[in-house]
């Protein structure tokens, strides 16, 4: 039996902030005991600071903890970031600064040379990054997971990296939640399709080449593929939907290709990692499959769904992926890329 571990939330009212809380419930290995927010929470009690946008009701272990600031003192080493991104920046920064791991959602450090945007299934291996962070100084450390639609696109991709991927291009039916809460207002979305997402087409086109990229000694060198990503939010809840077009430089057949889905498995899933579904990709034959509301929360939200494979005939394959944005698109992936860091040793 390995020491619990105590945990907190930076951001831990808005929507991936509530998620972590939820996610956490039960967690063999961490204990949440501290909650952060803004001004406007703190010093009430977590249930009185928000409202709770998830099922069910506010988890007692959380419901009487009194929000924090976002400042270094008492909060536990592991932290898990969920903080809008007009102020992560600094404050992360902070923390790593005094010491604390911080594993964050935002996007603020994302693409930095010395941070992981890590993918425990795709890149472990880009946890190697770390040790350069000790050169701005810092006690801690940052590492980051993607941004929710770059995380289901490359999972959906991952099995065939091993065919040379040269061009992709993605197109998505992003969920309102991706938007926190209240996000998108009702009037616009309802019945509606609003084909722009701000930032997210040059996010996800830059991330995918990050996280797919290959680890060189003292950085990343990015996937040489081609990217085109056209991001759309649709009136669904939870899940973001893409649809994928693939070119890859060996000319693998069908069958090749759906086998490499079906083989799939990496770093997580060996290790047993408590968060890990035990198949991370799955192929579902149904032609009309997957979909949001069908499938989204399989599998505790963790696992990519994939589908409709067939010929393209522009680029060479395409298919369908789909995850759940603020599970395995936010908190779901920060919690695996903590338990990774633990089983590495990493947190100690
Ligand atoms: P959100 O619902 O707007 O929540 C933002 C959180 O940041 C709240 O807890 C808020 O606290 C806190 N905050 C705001 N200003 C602060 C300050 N000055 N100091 C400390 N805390 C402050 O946003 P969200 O959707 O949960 O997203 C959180 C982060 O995760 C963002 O960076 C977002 O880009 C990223 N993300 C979101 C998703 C998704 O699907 N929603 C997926 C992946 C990544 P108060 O309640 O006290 O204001």
């Amino acid at each position: 039996m390995q020491p619990r571990i105590e945990v907190g939330i930076l951001g831990a009212t808005g929507m991936v902030g509530q998620n972590f809380v939820n996610f956490l419930q039960g967690h063999p290995w961490f204990d949440l005991r501290w909650l952060g927010a803004s001004d406007r929470s703190r010093g009430k009690k977590y249930k009185d600071a928000m409202h709770w946008n998830l099922d069910g009701v506010t988890p007692d272990s959380a419901a009487s903890l009194t929000v924090e600031e976002c400042k270094p003192g008492n909060a536990p080493k592991l932290l898990f970031s969920a903080m809008d991104a007009s102020i992560a920046t600094e404050i992360e920064r902070a923390f790593a600064e005094a010491g604390h791991v911080v594993v964050s959602n935002s996007r603020n450090h994302r693409m930095e040379r010395d941070v992981p945007l890590l993918v425990p299934e795709i890149n472990p291996d880009h946890l190697r990054l770390v040790p350069q962070q000790q050169a701005r100084g810092w006690k801690g450390r940052i590492v980051t997971n993607p941004n929710c639609s770059t995380i289901v696109l490359t999972m959906g991709l991952a099995p065939l990296k091993q065919f040379g991927i040269a061009k992709i291009v993605a197109t998505t039916m992003q969920a309102i939640s991706g938007a926190g809460y209240p996000g998108v207002a009702s009037m616009d979305i309802v019945g509606n399709v609003i084909p722009f997402i701000g930032n997210e087409e040059e996010k996800m086109e830059q991330e995918t080449q990050k996280i797919m990229g290959e680890f060189r000694g003292d950085h990343i060198e990015p996937l040489p593929a081609r990217m085109s990503a056209h991001c759309n939010r649709v009136a669904v809840v939870d899940g973001h939907t893409v649809t994928v077009s693939v070119e890859f430089s060996s000319k693998p057949s069908l069958a090749d290709v759906r086998q490499a889905f079906d083989a799939f498995t990496s770093v997580p899933q060996q290790r047993g990692l408590p968060s890990a579904p035990p198949r991370p990709v799955i192929y579902m034959e149904e032609a009309n499959r997957p979909q949001p509301r069908k499938d989204a929360e399989r599998e505790r939200g963790m696992a990519a769904f994939v589908g409709r494979l067939r010929p393209c005939p522009v680029l060479d394959y395409k298919f369908v992926a789909l995850g759940h944005n603020t599970i395995r698109g936010a908190a779901g992936a920060a919690v695996l890329n903590a338990e990774l860091m633990q089983s590495e040793g990493m947190l100690a």
